[in-house]
């Protein structure tokens, strides 16, 4: 048996591919394939077919799941609605696979498991049996199989926790992890807030990341804090959580780098057509009011964004936060 299993790179992918990847490798004979990095092609086709309020990561699936359909002989499309027995996915994330299979043709089978903890983690393993019967791999086999891709996840995300970014920490996993040595250190520290599959997207985000690395600013993102320690932060003076998952960790971060004070900067990175990023923006900005010593920018992106808009306010962004750092220390 030799069958290949399509991944499109986006939206989850950016969290769960080291897992996802090692998980059908071991069920023994199933190669997986992704859609590469998002290119213009990519992207056109996907907002040439997506309903046009999508919000742009959603766009971008469309336009990846186009690059990978006919290549594949099933594409991986879970519906993910809860991971951690709280707080739920934003509804684009549960209504993808029916999104996908109503509005492109052409398409090989979609493997569209339920995944919702909410109901015991054990239903998740239950997922990745149901997972497994599209492959006849018997439920000895997924166990195994679920259990050295829980340990690739558990890697990539300490790698994550101990600094290197989502990109590093996907290269480094099966390499022994060394601790950088930086010859000249980046002067300024900015929080980069957001979903990662829209800060870690190089084509979406007009290589945001890149561009801050080369105006010598060290970047962290949620994903290099613990979720222990995210889950410990109040949400910005909110009684409650937020419903959707990475809403609520962007929030939680939120209010951690507000709190420790260690950034010199802070941005929140949102998606136009986002309807969970309208809520989260504002509490974002209050928070940010409530600490005026660090500088605070809302950068919005979607399928028109101009690079040299973001370049020019990144530029000034960090030019201000240099020149009043400056001042502080004279
Ligand atoms: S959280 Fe926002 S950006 Fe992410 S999929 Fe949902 S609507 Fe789109």
């Amino acid at each position: 048996m030799n069958v290949k299993v399509g991944i499109p790179s986006a939206l989850l992918y950016f969290l769960y591919f080291p897992m996802w990847q090692t998980f059908f490798k071991e069920l023994g004979g199933v190669q997986v394939i992704t859609s590469g990095k998002t290119t213009k092609e990519i992207l056109d086709d996907g907002v040439r077919e997506a309903t046009a309020d999508a919000c742009v990561p959603v766009k971008l699936f469309y336009g990846h799941v186009l690059a990978l359909k006919d290549r594949v002989d099933y594409l991986f499309i879970p519906r993910v609605v809860c991971l951690n027995c709280k707080t739920v996915y934003c509804p684009k994330f549960l209504g993808l696979p029916d999104m996908i299979r109503h509005s492109l043709a052409g398409l090989p089978p979609i493997i569209d498991t339920r995944m919702d903890s909410r109901q015991g983690y054990i239903s998740i393993l239950k997922a990745y049996c149901e997972i497994g019967r599209y492959f006849n791999a018997g439920r000895k086999t997924v166990w195994k199989a679920c259990w050295k891709a829980r340990h690739v996840l558990k890697r990539f995300n300490n790698l994550m926790q101990k600094g290197l970014s989502l990109p590093e920490a996907m290269a480094g996993l099966h390499k022994p992890y060394q601790e950088e040595s930086r010859a000249t250190e980046p002067s300024l520290l900015f929080a980069v807030l957001g979903y990662p599959y829209a800060i870690y997207d190089s084509f979406i985000s007009a290589g945001l990341l890149e561009k801050l690395r080369h105006l010598g600013v060290r970047v962290i993102t949620t994903e290099n804090f613990h979720p222990r320690l995210l889950a410990r932060q109040k949400n910005c003076n909110l009684s409650k959580r937020l419903f959707w998952t990475l809403s609520d960790l962007a929030l939680k971060a939120a209010h951690l780098v507000f709190k420790q004070g260690q950034v010199d900067g802070v941005i929140h990175l949102t998606a136009f057509g986002c309807g969970p990023d309208s809520v989260l923006n504002k509490f974002i900005e209050l928070e940010a009011k409530n600490h005026r010593h660090i500088p605070f920018m809302t950068l919005t992106i979607d399928e028109h964004s101009g690079e040299a808009g973001i370049t020019t306010r990144l530029e000034a962004f960090v030019d201000m936060v240099r020149r009043r750092k400056e001042a502080v220390h004279a």
